[in-house]
């Protein structure tokens, strides 16, 4: 018997505008229940909703990104819903034109490699408000939700486990975060998924699919992992205790989870499109996207993660790795970018970031440009390090100053004696020095036995405690050498 996972993934995103889809009302967290609403949000008769211009550009910009033809004529929808938080009834969506179509973004595999994931559909649409029940009697509704932009990605069934789920997920996180479309906060739930979820089952009594399962509104990648490999194994024992568990029998169905149990609840079936009794929005005109607005978005949009990340490869020498951690975010990407630029030294300024500004920008929770360093510093500190003036772990001291002193670093480093010594003249001496007072060692050295690398080793670690670590240990060794053979 062999048993493949299918999944597709609608994944709704808050997009990070000032104001709501269709009127002026503030968007802000936290705020008093109800206080950014208007007639327009609260579905008031006799109200003329308009297009936030800002949030459908963001849409297009991730449609972009996310390889989609961006459609140029699309128009509103009104879709109906019954809901004590959508006082409309209905939300307005995107039907049968979505703004972007048929693209597909590629996930890194935990096993290595890629995979191709198609990209059905991006559209643009409104939340509806909250219902606050806990610790009350009855029910309330908070409005300052309803309004709120979402964009809609739709990917093909090409996902096949529950890790892939995952991985999806927070790719798309970090892309619409580095697009700069939305903070995409998970606590502050601007990210929501919703699994479709069966089974092809092939075994010699033929093939078999099991129902296709739409777990509603996972807020966490965790849960949609869990969620995902709960039905995984649901499914299949279902339909091993009866064959007759299948999409042609039974259809569709809408599923919950249940975080504390651990596991999926049947919710309702599932409707159809003409359940929901799709029509165009009577209020909006349709958009039309021309040549020049088009450009215009792709001109904000910048260069992407993935483009970003293979110059650092191609360009600057860098690894797979440093690229991917120096790309992960727009802030560090454009640090990382600039600071190389300045340098002329892609190794050393990866090593500083990835080694000692990440380090502090993820034990403060901000991002490498927010810890007090300036692009200017790290730059000359690369080159400090390339030209071996200072060595790793002078160059770790010297970083930890440069947090909260924003003056040249070579002056700083010469401040606390932290440049490394290279000059000839004054190693010499010491190396002299430690010649002068190591007789024993000195021979052994010479004497090319067994023990003549160690002894070396002895010297050469004499000549850098004389120098507190100073002295650059080429140098100090070029001349340890030279002494040693004469
Ligand atoms: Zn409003
Ligand atoms: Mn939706």
């Amino acid at each position: 018997m062999q048993v493949k996972l299918i999944v597709g993934l609608e994944i709704h995103v808050q997009l990070d505008t000032q104001t709501k889809m269709f009127c002026g009302c503030k968007l802000a967290f936290n705020d008093p229940p109800n206080s950014n609403v208007c007639p327009v949000c609260i579905g008031m008769p006799g109200v003329l909703p308009t297009m936030n211009k800002k949030a459908y550009e963001y849409a297009v910009r991730t449609a972009l990104a996310l390889n989609c033809e961006v459609a140029r004529f699309t128009k509103w929808d009104r879709k109906g819903y019954y809901y004590p938080d959508l006082p409309k009834n209905y939300q307005i969506s995107q039907y049968d034109l979505p703004l972007g179509a048929n693209g597909y973004l590629e996930i890194p595999l935990e096993a290595g490699g890629s995979k191709k994931i198609r990209i059905r559909r991006v559209h643009l649409e409104e939340d509806a408000g909250k219902n606050l029940h806990e610790g009350m009697d009855h029910s309330q509704v908070d409005l300052n939700r309803a309004g709120t932009p979402l964009m809609e990605i739709v990917t093909e069934p090409d996902l096949s486990s529950p890790q892939e789920c995952r991985i999806l997920a927070m790719e798309l996180q970090k892309l619409v975060q580095f697009l700069g479309v939305s903070q995409a906060n998970m606590q502050m739930g601007h990210m929501r998924f919703e699994p479709n979820i069966n089974l092809l089952i092939e075994e010699a009594a033929g093939r078999f699919r099991t129902p296709i399962c739409e777990i509603k509104n996972l807020n966490s990648f965790r849960a949609l992992e869990r969620a995902v490999a709960y039905e995984q194994w649901r499914q299949q024992e279902e339909w091993q205790r009866d064959h007759n568990f299948t999409l042609e029998k039974l259809g569709k169905q809408n599923r919950g989870w249940d975080d504390n149990r651990n596991e999926t609840v049947f919710q309702r079936e599932k409707e159809e499109a003409h359940d929901y009794r799709y029509f165009p929005e009577p209020d909006l005109v349709p958009v039309v996207m021309d040549e020049a607005w088009l450009a215009q978005i792709k001109a904000e949009m910048g260069e992407l993660p993935q483009a970003m990340k293979n110059r650092f490869v191609t360009l600057h020498h860098l690894s797979e790795y440093d690229a991917g951690v120096l790309t992960a975010d727009r802030e560090t990407a454009t640090f990382s970018d600039i600071t190389i630029e300045k340098s002329g030294t892609p190794k050393q300024v990866a090593n500083i970031i990835t080694q000692f500004g990440l380090k502090i920008a993820n034990e403060r929770g901000c991002r490498v440009n927010e810890i007090g360093v300036s692009s200017d510093q790290v730059a000359k500190l690369a080159q400090m390090m390339e030209a071996g003036t200072i060595s790793a772990s002078a160059a770790a001291t010297l970083f930890e100053k440069m947090l909260t002193d924003s003056r040249d670093p070579q002056q700083i480093a010469q401040e606390n004696n932290l440049i490394q010594q290279s000059d000839a003249g004054a190693l010499e001496k010491v190396v002299d020095e430690v010649i002068a007072a190591n007789a024993p060692a000195v021979a052994e050295a010479k004497s090319g036995g067994k023990k003549s690398g160690k002894a070396r080793g002895f010297l050469l670690g004499q000549v850098m405690q004389k120098t507190r670590g100073q002295a650059n240990p080429n140098i100090a060794g070029e001349l340890l050498d030279a002494k040693l053979k004469s």
